[in-house]
């Protein structure tokens, strides 16, 4: 679906989204487009503002942005990384490099981009207000009932809709009331905290200030700890996440958990003297527990009805700060607005939203499988696997360093081999809306048969649908080829 073409429902659906972040924007704009009626009801006080964490965008992602036409948006907020650079933490010597070559990323049709949490947040707010979505603040859910899809807030107001969808995060209350608790569900001793830097402050340090001029993003591979950083908000902010194992830490699951610097008391010795001066140099941190949830699917609640379906992560949380935590959340929104703009009639909608699922489960677990070995590969513990990752690293980095035109033969063999890049491209290659397209022009005719007032019936009675189509990585075929 692009923003000039929407394609709308002929039954226009009341539709109550709990939680107003990434998902719930991204899905309240999406399910307008689809010209359904939507409500966001959001817990917190009003339009948060103080969220300045970083989030890395990749293709998959920017992709979508572009197609709601938010480009031109994008340009002015977001920082276009060329690429990772993959450094010792003890010394910062570069080890490693995947870049971001212009023709790959054109071919993806989407760039790699570094944001700050409030700059998305704020262009999607606007661009769901925009489309027709009331988004009303103060107002917790603390009770939903699946089989007549309303909710009640803390204020004792009930609210009804055809449908409930719970974009309330990791812990989502939605899952927890209507769907039960998760199969693991262990807090880690692992911990992130995040970090910003006005960059003014950065440009009077001359090493400090030579991070600027990379286009990069950085990852610092620690003893049993890494750290990666890169420019925000038009590049005049420096974000920065720390991600290291702390026992019995007394953080919680939460964003929102700002403390003054000076309660920053983590010995960074592991990590090169740069990165204790630049901490230094934030006002605030915030910590975030990690809390690992195995069970993510299935993430529907039909109740006979088909009345509750969860998004973002409230259906598959992963790790914090990953690469694709908002990419999944906005795939999500897509996959939930393409399918439902094809509601004719109320006995379609269980059928609807279980297709939500079946379409993304295979997608969610990969990017949470991926989101986790990739962040334990770059914080090894200094050992023998820790040895031979480096030593990987820098195999490829005289390759990877060339300019893309420079390559020719040797890109290929390494682009082909490399199992680091095939398992980006694999990532970066996903397209949310073309998936929709595929599974429908499969599976989607049984449920367009459907009529009104037969109740909940299974679609392809008798037959056997795959989960998920499977994609193929195309990009640098197409590249090499
Ligand atoms: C304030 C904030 C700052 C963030 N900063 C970063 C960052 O710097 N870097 C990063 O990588 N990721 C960040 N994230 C997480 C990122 O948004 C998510 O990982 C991803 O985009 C998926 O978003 P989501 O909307 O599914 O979940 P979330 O972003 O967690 O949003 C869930 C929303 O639901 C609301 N909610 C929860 N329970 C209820 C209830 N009972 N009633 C009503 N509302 C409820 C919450 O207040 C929240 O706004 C942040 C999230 C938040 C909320």
């Amino acid at each position: 679906m692009t923003s000039s073409t929407p394609r709308k429902a002929t039954l226009a659906l009341k539709i109550i989204i709990v939680g107003g972040s990434i998902a719930g924007l991204a899905c309240a704009y999406t399910l307008r487009q689809a010209g359904h009626d939507v409500v966001v009801l959001e817990q917190s006080g009003g339009r948060r503002t103080k969220c300045r964490g970083g989030m890395r965008m990749p293709p998959n992602t920017t992709r979508i942005l572009n197609d709601w036409g938010l480009g031109p948006t994008l340009e002015k907020v977001a920082v276009k990384s060329t690429g990772v650079n993959l450094l010792i933490g003890k010394t910062g010597e570069r080890i490693g490099k995947l870049a971001y070559h212009e023709p790959i990323m054109t071919a993806l049709r989407g760039n790699y981009l570094l944001m700050q949490y409030d700059d998305l947040y704020s262009t999607l707010f606007d661009l769901a207000v925009h489309a027709g979505a009331q988004i009303r603040y103060a107002s917790q859910v603390v009770s939903v009932d699946d089989s007549r899809a309303t909710v009640v807030l803390s204020s004792g107001e009930e609210l009804m809709g055809d449908l409930v969808i719970g974009a309330d995060g990791s812990n989502s209350l939605v899952r927890r009331l209507t769907m039960g608790t998760y199969a693991v569900e262990e807090g880690e001793e692992r911990c992130y905290f995040s970090f910003n830097i006005p960059t003014e402050r950065m440009e009077k340090d001359e090493e400090l200030a030579l991070l600027l001029q990379s286009q990069c993003w950085e990852v610092w591979c620690g003893d049993n700890a890494s750290m990666y950083s890169h420019l925000v908000h038009s590049g005049t902010e420096y974000a920065i996440v720390l991600y290291l194992t702390l026992p019995n830490h007394p953080y919680t699951e939460t964003y929102d958990d700002h403390r003054p610097i000076s309660e920053f008391n983590i010995d960074l010795d592991r990590f090169e003297p740069r990165l204790r001066r630049l901490v230094e140099l934030a006002d605030t941190f915030a910590p975030i527990k990690y809390v690992r949830r195995e069970r993510f699917a299935p993430s529907t609640s039909t109740n006979g009805s088909g009345r509750v379906l969860l998004i973002g992560d409230a259906a598959h949380p992963i790790r914090p700060h990953g690469s694709n935590n908002a990419g999944l959340a906005l795939e999500d929104a897509v996959t939930v607005g393409s399918l439902l703009s094809r509601i004719q009639n109320i006995s379609q909608l269980s059928s609807l939203i279980e297709a939500v699922d079946e379409i993304r489960q295979t997608r969610c677990a990969t990017v949470k499988q991926d989101a986790s070995t990739r962040v334990d590969y770059m914080s090894l513990p200094h050992g023998p696997a820790q040895q031979a990752r480096d030593e990987a690293f820098r195999a490829g980095l005289a390759v990877a360093s060339l300019e893309y035109e420079e390559g020719d033969e040797e890109y290929d063999r390494y682009y082909r081999e490399q199992s680091q890049w095939q398992g980006y491209i694999a990532l970066f290659d996903y397209d949310a809306g073309e998936v929709v397209e595929d599974w429908w022009a499969k599976w989607g005719a049984p449920i367009e048969r459907m009529e009104e007032g037969v109740g909940k019936q299974k679609p392809n009675d008798g037959e056997t649908r795959s989960p998920s189509p499977v994609v193929e990585v195309s990009v640098v075929e197409v590249l090499m080829s």
